[in-house]
């Protein structure tokens, strides 16, 4: 958080208050008018983003909201959390509101089944911020459903192919600890299940949610690994790293899915200095994702040589735990896809022609099997 903007706008707000999650999300920004108490909004935008809200409401964290230059309309938080015009304006031919067709893969509601050993369990809509880009924002006008823990649970025991339990919303660390507890219990009673993965943006965008209470509840389990969502070296803060710190304390590795964003981390410049800060926080860098070709969010989208040439920048030239994979999600539910750099120029018979990393071209003798 800049100090500068509690100081401004929450000056009698005891430090105890602004530190807890709970007290975060009841004064989140929700309405325009209160948005531009804070960003200095002109009349015309204050009508531009009414208009995006009716279809895609925003909400903001106060500590998300103090990351953002006021000053500065490009700001790379600010544009991932404050609803630009575009959303509604652009409509291509290419978009849809479920492009991954995740309702056509639902043994049941809110569970997505796509590959054999792991699945996805939606435990709740709500997030700490919504994000402009988010693939799930077909959902925000939905009430909050109520989980199908019992049917969801009855689907695990009965395939006993799935290792893995991902979950996601939604964010799942918005829901109450012993309510989160009470899931894991569940999940964990089914014997073949091994790991429990929670893709959270907590992390980044509420991170004193990240509390001892929390952790103490997590680092009983067995495995567990967390997924957040840093987009931009501004998102590494004092209080984001320190909430990475703790998860990992408790046990649990952290890892990171950045989504590929025009105007915000569309360069390989950017995309160094995020991941090498997240690796300098243990955060390993593991996808890049391509944004997905969701209704309303279009103005981010990227051609496929953006994410390529990023990696291709990054490959050798930082260390190889710097460099996530970048990856689509194939539309139709076809699941994910590495798009890699093309290294190998040539293959006959034995011998390969590889690129190096300085692009120069050298042979490599394989061995016969
Ligand atoms: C992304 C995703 C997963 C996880 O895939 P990994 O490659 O293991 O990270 C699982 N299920 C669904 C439906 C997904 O979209
Ligand atoms: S935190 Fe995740 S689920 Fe929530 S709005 Fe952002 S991208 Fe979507």
């Amino acid at each position: 958080m800049t100090k500068s903007f509690k100081k401004i706008f929450f000056p009698n707000v005891d430090l105890k208050y602004w530190n807890d999650w709970k007290w975060q999300l009841k004064n989140a920004v929700r309405t325009v008018g209160n948005l531009s108490e804070f960003l200095n909004l002109q009349s015309d935008e204050i009508e531009r983003i009414s208009k995006v809200q009716t279809l895609y409401p925003f909400v903001i964290s106060p500590y998300y909201l103090s990351l953002i230059n006021p000053k500065d309309n490009n700001d790379p938080v600010r544009k991932q959390v404050v609803p630009d015009i575009k959303e509604i304006e652009i409509v291509s031919k290419n978009s849809d509101a479920d492009p991954l067709a995740e309702k056509e893969k639902m043994p049941v509601e809110g569970l997505i089944h796509r590959y054999p050993d792991r699945v996805v369990i939606l435990v709740t809509n709500n997030c700490a911020v919504n994000c402009r880009h988010c693939n799930r924002k077909r959902n925000w006008r939905e009430n909050e459903t109520a989980l199908n823990i019992k049917e969801s649970i009855n689907y695990l025991k009965s395939n006993s192919e799935i290792r893995e339990v991902i979950l996601s919303g939604g964010d799942p660390l918005l829901l109450k600890t012993e309510k989160l507890k009470n899931l894991l219990d569940e999940i964990y009673s089914v014997d073949h299940i091994k790991v429990v993965r929670i893709g959270s943006r907590v992390p980044v965008t509420l991170p004193m949610r990240i509390t001892d209470e929390l952790c103490e509840m997590l680092k009983r389990f067995p495995s567990i690994w967390l997924n957040t969502q840093f987009n931009h070296p501004n998102e590494i803060t004092f209080e984001s790293e320190t909430a990475c710190r703790k998860i990992q304390y408790a046990g649990i590795p952290v890892s990171n899915q950045s989504v590929l964003l025009k105007g915000i981390n569309n360069t390989s410049e950017i995309m160094k200095i995020l991941c090498q800060r997240l690796q300098e926080i243990k955060v390993r860098p593991y996808y890049l994702f391509q944004c997905d070709r969701v209704s309303g969010t279009e103005h981010f989208w990227t051609p496929v040589k953006t994410g390529v040439n990023i990696i291709e920048k990054m490959t050798g030239h930082t260390g190889g735990l710097c460099v996530p994979r970048f990856v689509i999600d194939l539309p139709g539910g076809e699941g994910k896809a590495s798009f890699s750099p093309k290294n190998i120029i040539e293959h006959k018979n034995s011998m390969y022609k590889i690129k190096t990393y300085r692009g120069k071209i050298v042979n490599y003798e394989d061995v016969g099997d």
